[in-house]
């Protein structure tokens, strides 16, 4: 979490930037926060499906933890290098929240 060296406000990432939320000021990204928002995109975009891809995905009963809804479709998918077991993914029918089983 980066602060606005002004006003001490949170700063948010936008376009390589930080920009304070309050007065606007905007700073240089750190290397490292720049590397943690491209890992985060990267996980995103793997959980995005298609809705028309979801239709057609099968549901199994497992709590949203976003609104409680109690029906997700589920599908696998492997990350990254194959040594790693494949992971299950969950949306929600309702709301359309997106997540990964931990085990
Ligand atoms: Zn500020
Ligand atoms: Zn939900």
């Amino acid at each position: 979490m980066e602060f606005c060296p002004d006003c001490k406000s949170i700063m948010v990432p936008s376009e390589g930037v930080l920009v304070c939320r309050r007065c606007g000021k905007k700073v240089e990204m750190k290397k490292s926060d720049i590397i943690v928002s491209k890992t985060e995109q990267r996980e995103r975009t793997m959980t995005v499906i298609e809705d028309s891809e979801a239709a057609g995905l099968p549901t199994t009963k497992y709590k949203c933890p976003e609104c409680g809804n109690d029906t997700a479709y589920w599908w696998l998918r492997q990350l990254r290098s194959a040594d790693e077991s494949e992971v299950r993914f969950f949306r929600c029918t309702k709301c359309n929240f997106t997540w990964r089983e931990y085990d």
